[in-house]
């Protein structure tokens, strides 16, 4: 960094790991790495070159940054957040799988990511040392309980990033799920488009072939996270016949702005990526940092409604900490008595218990 001229950075080729590289390559400043180090010590670390690019030279502030660099409060959690915020312990039957809902349930086959987001609610369990993924036997168990139980009808995975695994291996879960009668819907959350778009090849799209449904839903927090390579990676998976969903994380100083939410929300769209949920940040440890209340995330999804079209209204949904599930925290539009409803500008309807508007509004 020494020899680079102020505003210009040495560029990122390979994923960095390591504080001493964060702060070579000028993400991080030089009189912060012995604190960040302890940070390192505890959680994994991944910034991808295509995400490294996009982080604006000497902003501390940059959305791209915020998400993926570490940071000194992560070693200061708060008092109301836990290590396990969604309750994926109190949920599981055998390693690797989490079954809270009676028609589906996650599997976990990594813990690896392409990127390790600061925000992450699986964060004290994700990272490369120690959380290997399952081994082969434990893989055979976990789709065992599927199989027999054929009430699961849809097997997510997750991790981890299971785009992050070989596409030999990644294949051979998906094929042992297609071979199941019961299972008719398969899904993947994934970084990996936006995170390193070059895992996205033939290999990759190969390996996710098969009969059933199969949707990968993409994890993006910014507008700018849609490069022309995620785009062009995208495109391969829907170019492929994979149906694409979006989740984001409502994310203070990175999303939880009127115009960015609707700039991503639209870039999305855009690629052919319907919207589905937008999350209520999980209190994991050292996250304080990224926190907005309920009542702002209602005021986005509000004014999101009335400017930009269904398709890029995502559900607005809270993973009740504990093991509860998800549900939907609005905004509502119905007042709670049910008598009057609210229209996209704001404007208040009187309403019938039959859902019919018998008078003008006001
Ligand atoms: C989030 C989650 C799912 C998937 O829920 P959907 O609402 O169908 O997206 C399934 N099982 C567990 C344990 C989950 O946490
Ligand atoms: S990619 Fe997902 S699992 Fe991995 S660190 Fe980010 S939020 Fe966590």
């Amino acid at each position: 960094m020494a020899d680079a001229p102020a505003g210009v950075r040495p560029e990122v080729r390979r994923t960095l790991r390591r504080v001493p590289e964060l702060v070579q390559a000028g993400l991080v400043p030089p009189e912060a790495e012995a604190a960040l180090a302890a940070v390192a010590a505890r959680y994994a670390i991944a910034v991808p070159p295509e995400l490294a690019a996009l982080i604006a030279p000497g902003d501390p502030a940059d959305p791209i940054g915020r998400q993926i660099l570490p940071d000194a409060e992560e070693l200061a959690p708060a008092a109301d957040e836990w290590a396990d915020p969604i309750g994926d312990a109190v949920h599981a039957p055998v390693k690797g799988l989490v079954h809270r809902y009676p028609d589906r349930v996650l599997l976990l086959p990594t813990l690896v990511c392409a990127v390790y987001c600061r925000f992450c609610f699986r964060r004290e369990r994700v990272g490369p040392g120690g959380a290997e993924g399952l081994t082969d036997a434990e893989l055979a168990a976990a789709l065992a309980y599927v199989r027999d139980r054929p009430a699961i009808r849809e097997v997510v995975i997750t991790g981890g990033d299971p785009l992050t695994l070989t596409p030999r291996r990644l294949g051979g879960i998906i094929a042992a799920l297609d071979a199941l009668s019961g299972v008719r819907v398969i899904r993947l959350h994934t970084r990996v488009p936006v995170a390193a778009p070059e895992r996205i090849g033939p290999e990759l799209l190969a390996a996710l072939s098969c009969d059933k449904a199969l949707f990968v839903a993409l994890h993006a927090n910014h507008p700018r996270e849609f490069t022309p390579a995620a785009t062009a990676a995208i495109r391969r998976l829907t170019g492929a016949g994979i149906a694409m969903l979006g989740q984001s994380v409502l994310l203070r100083g990175v999303n939880d702005d009127p115009a960015t939410l609707e700039a991503l929300m639209r870039a999305f769209v855009e690629v052919r990526i319907k919207p589905y949920y937008l999350h209520h940040l999980d209190p994991a440890p050292g996250t304080a940092r990224f926190r907005t209340s309920i009542a702002h995330g209602q005021s986005l999804m509000r004014q999101l409604r009335g400017r930009v079209s269904g398709l890029c209204q995502p559900d607005y949904v809270l993973d009740i900490a504990g093991g509860f599930g998800k549900s939907p925290i609005g905004p509502g539009y119905l007042s709670a008595a049910g008598d009057t409803i609210t229209d996209w500008r704001q404007r208040r309807h009187p309403l019938a218990g039959d859902g019919i508007e018998r008078q003008r509004p006001s």
